[in-house]
């Protein structure tokens, strides 16, 4: 399983991780910020809870490649 965490209130819309992880994030046309598709909030953070390990690369190269450093990713 795979935890991941969106920090989204910091986003600055670069639009990263929706290219490297298209299955997890989708840019809002709302407010240009990234949205952690299938996320539940909390306290401004994001989470969702994937049960297929073969998304971790991508959503690895996310977390490593964003600019504000506001995803977190972890295998459990
Ligand atoms: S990579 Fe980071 S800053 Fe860029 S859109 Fe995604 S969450 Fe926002």
């Amino acid at each position: 399983m795979i935890i991941i965490t969106l920090q989204r209130a910091k986003c600055i819309g670069c639009n990263y991780c929706q290219e490297v992880a298209p299955e997890q994030y989708r840019m809002s046309k709302k407010d240009g910020k990234a949205v952690l598709l299938h996320s539940r909030e909390r306290s401004g953070f994001h989470t969702v809870k994937i049960y297929n390990d073969s998304l971790m690369e991508a959503n690895e190269k996310a977390a490593e490649g964003c600019p504000v450093k506001i995803i977190k990713v972890k295998l459990q």
